[in-house]
């Protein structure tokens, strides 16, 4: 089971659980054995959509067989950055539990100090069978990723799920440089904390210059800037380019800017970044205008 506008990547497992078509149309055969739900505010209703989940989950009859494992994202990276609460991931995970399936985290995008702490999921106090970790992983853009698993439900014998390029060397070198110089104690958490908290408010405050028509979510230094229309998203981000800022866009079709800025950046350089974004939306919004 995994939920609307989650994305696990692209091998066959993980393009079955992801959300988005374009991506699920390039696997080229019918992709199966993934149930979704909805995310938590997906359906934008007062009803709590893990009540849903749960309603579908106790109904002998409502069609959805139990799963054996629930996958999700805390906060959806390639989904439009959606913002999962507390409450309903400790839902999700409490109805994992209840219906005996393996509750897996995805937090190759948002874990590895994203969020402020190391994991994403950190916050709700959850305990997830499986966490995926990758990206930021190796603290230095080489390629390493890793599975924790809880050791009552590692099957695999040591070896048996292999490839070519695992344990990349230099990726565990720097990897662990990175844990050690990063992780020791809490200051370079807080200093995430601080330089989210910091492009958080600026992107407050253009969003509310043009009238909150857009939309700011996010957590740590993790934003998303819902330009609502692929067209002003994309002229942002054409125009960011030009100003030598490279910024990626994501959601359904691609109408939110995503900050994802590296983690060692100084307030400076980020603050130079959002100036970069305000100019370029302004201009976007500017020739949209003239058109
Ligand atoms: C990037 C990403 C993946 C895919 O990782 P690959 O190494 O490309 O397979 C999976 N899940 C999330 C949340 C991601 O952001």
């Amino acid at each position: 089971m995994s939920f609307t506008n989650g994305y696990h990547g692209q091998s066959l497992g993980a393009i079955a659980a992801s959300g988005n078509r374009f991506y699920r149309k390039a696997s080229s055969i019918p992709l199966s054995g993934t149930t979704f739900m909805p995310y938590d505010g997906y359906l934008g209703s007062a009803d709590s959509p893990a009540d849903y989940v749960r309603k579908v989950l106790m109904d002998e009859s409502s069609g959805i067989d139990l799963p054996a494992a629930i996958l999700v994202e805390t906060v959806q990276g390639e989904g439009g950055i959606n913002v999962a609460g507390k409450e309903w991931l400790q839902s999700i995970q409490a109805l994992a539990k209840e219906v005996g399936a393996i509750f897996i985290v995805d937090d190759i995008q948002m874990g590895c100090g994203r969020t402020g702490e190391f994991f994403s999921f950190e916050f709700a106090a959850l305990s997830p069978d499986i966490v995926v970790m990758s990206k930021s992983l190796s603290g230095y853009g080489l390629p390493l990723s890793m599975l924790l698993i809880k050791e009552a439900i590692d099957a695999w014998k040591p070896g048996e799920h292999t490839g070519t390029f695992r344990g990349n060397n230099l990726a565990l070198v720097s990897g662990k440089a990175a844990l050690t110089l990063y992780w020791r104690n809490k200051t370079f958490s807080q200093q995430v904390q601080r330089l989210g908290e910091f492009m958080r408010r600026r992107l407050d405050a253009i969003a509310h210059q043009h009238g909150n028509r857009f939309g700011v979510r996010g957590r740590g230094m993790v934003c998303g800037f819902d330009c609502k229309t692929t067209e002003i998203a994309e002229a942002t981000a054409h125009k960011a380019f030009e100003k030598g800022l490279i910024i990626e866009r994501c959601g359904p079709t691609d109408q939110v800017v995503k900050f994802l800025p590296a983690l060692t950046i100084d307030q400076e350089t980020l603050g130079q970044g959002l100036d970069i974004f305000e100019e370029s939306l302004t201009e976007a919004l500017n020739s949209a205008r003239g058109s």
